[in-house]
């Protein structure tokens, strides 16, 4: 397996396996890679002859007051897992190899890739202004970057995975989006880089995240498809110490608010537990 950070050196490796007509699978990722990202790495391992895992915290996808200098960088660790799992490259750059010095100045000096307002302003980009066009375009450059045939997404992040799929299709890439289920502690947590902030007791408390979704679920399995009676009882499981962002539902094909739930629903959470932010959801 090789550890790259520089463009140029990717760039070389890819045109090697285009010539030999060789698929590439990209899994991007900010590291502290968990169960949930080796399941990706699987997927694209099954689907592809070549397989990029991408190791990058992207500074545009954080708000000024969010956790970008303390999200955990495990580099060494993550590059052993990658190793294991039979990754080819880990490509993991700098924010300077990424966008050289105009990211140090303003926005206004450099491209963004902006998604439809109507899937932005909503959900997690309503409480994290720019996250999604930070998102979208250093996705947007990995593809560049690495072109793969294939890239994996996890379902957790449910709107990313909506909005990936509509840029990919809105900018005409050819680029299977793969999106893989959600990886989950055997108590329910979804597994997130960020569980590690959570002290025993705010992971208790943030336990109750998945419950709501579980109990949502099985409601509606016994026939309750309400949407006010499903945020009910959602609210009333959530732990009273959680914060919560919001609960929503909305349809996965066209992302408008459902009232009622039915198939391809998309029942998701955003929470704070302490000063940790959480997400979480279900598709029915
Ligand atoms: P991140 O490193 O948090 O940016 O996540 C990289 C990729 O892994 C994204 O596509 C996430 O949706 C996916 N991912 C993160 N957590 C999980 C999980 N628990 N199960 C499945 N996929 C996940």
């Amino acid at each position: 397996m090789l550890l790259l950070n520089k463009i140029q050196d990717i760039r070389k490796n890819t045109k090697e396996w285009k010539s030999q007509s060789y698929t590439i699978g990209l899994v991007p990722t900010m590291g502290a890679l968990h169960k949930g990202h080796a399941s990706l790495i699987e997927k694209a391992k099954e689907t592809c002859d070549k397989v990029i895992v991408s190791i990058f915290v992207n500074p545009i996808q954080f708000g000024p007051n969010e956790d970008y200098n303390r999200y955990p960088r495990t580099i060494d660790q993550d590059s052993k897992l990658c190793e294991s799992l039979g990754v080819d490259i880990v490509f993991a750059p700098t924010a300077i190899e990424m966008y050289g010095d105009n990211i140090k100045t303003s926005n206004n000096n450099y491209t963004y890739v902006c998604p439809p307002y109507n899937y932005v302003d909503c959900l997690c980009g309503k409480s994290r202004p720019g996250h999604f066009d930070g998102v979208a375009t250093v996705v947007t450059k990995l593809f560049n970057i690495t072109t793969p045939n294939y890239a994996f997404f996890g379902q957790k992040d449910a709107q990313q995975l909506f909005i990936l799929k509509r840029i990919v299709k809105d900018l005409n890439m050819d680029i299977n989006i793969i999106p893989c289920p959600i990886v989950r502690e055997d108590d329910g947590l979804a597994l997130s880089s960020r569980n590690s902030y959570l002290s025993p007791a705010e992971r208790n408390n943030a336990l109750t995240i998945s419950k709501a979704l579980m109990k949502i679920k099985q409601l509606y399995s016994e026939g309750i498809n309400d949407v006010n009676v499903l945020f009910d009882t959602a609210i009333a499981t959530l732990n009273p110490n959680i914060e919560l962002d919001y609960i929503e539902f909305r349809d996965f094909t066209t992302f408008e608010k459902v009232e009622k739930v039915g198939k391809n629903t998309l029942i998701a959470i955003a929470a704070k537990s302490g000063s940790t932010r959480l997400i979480d959801n279900i598709i029915i």
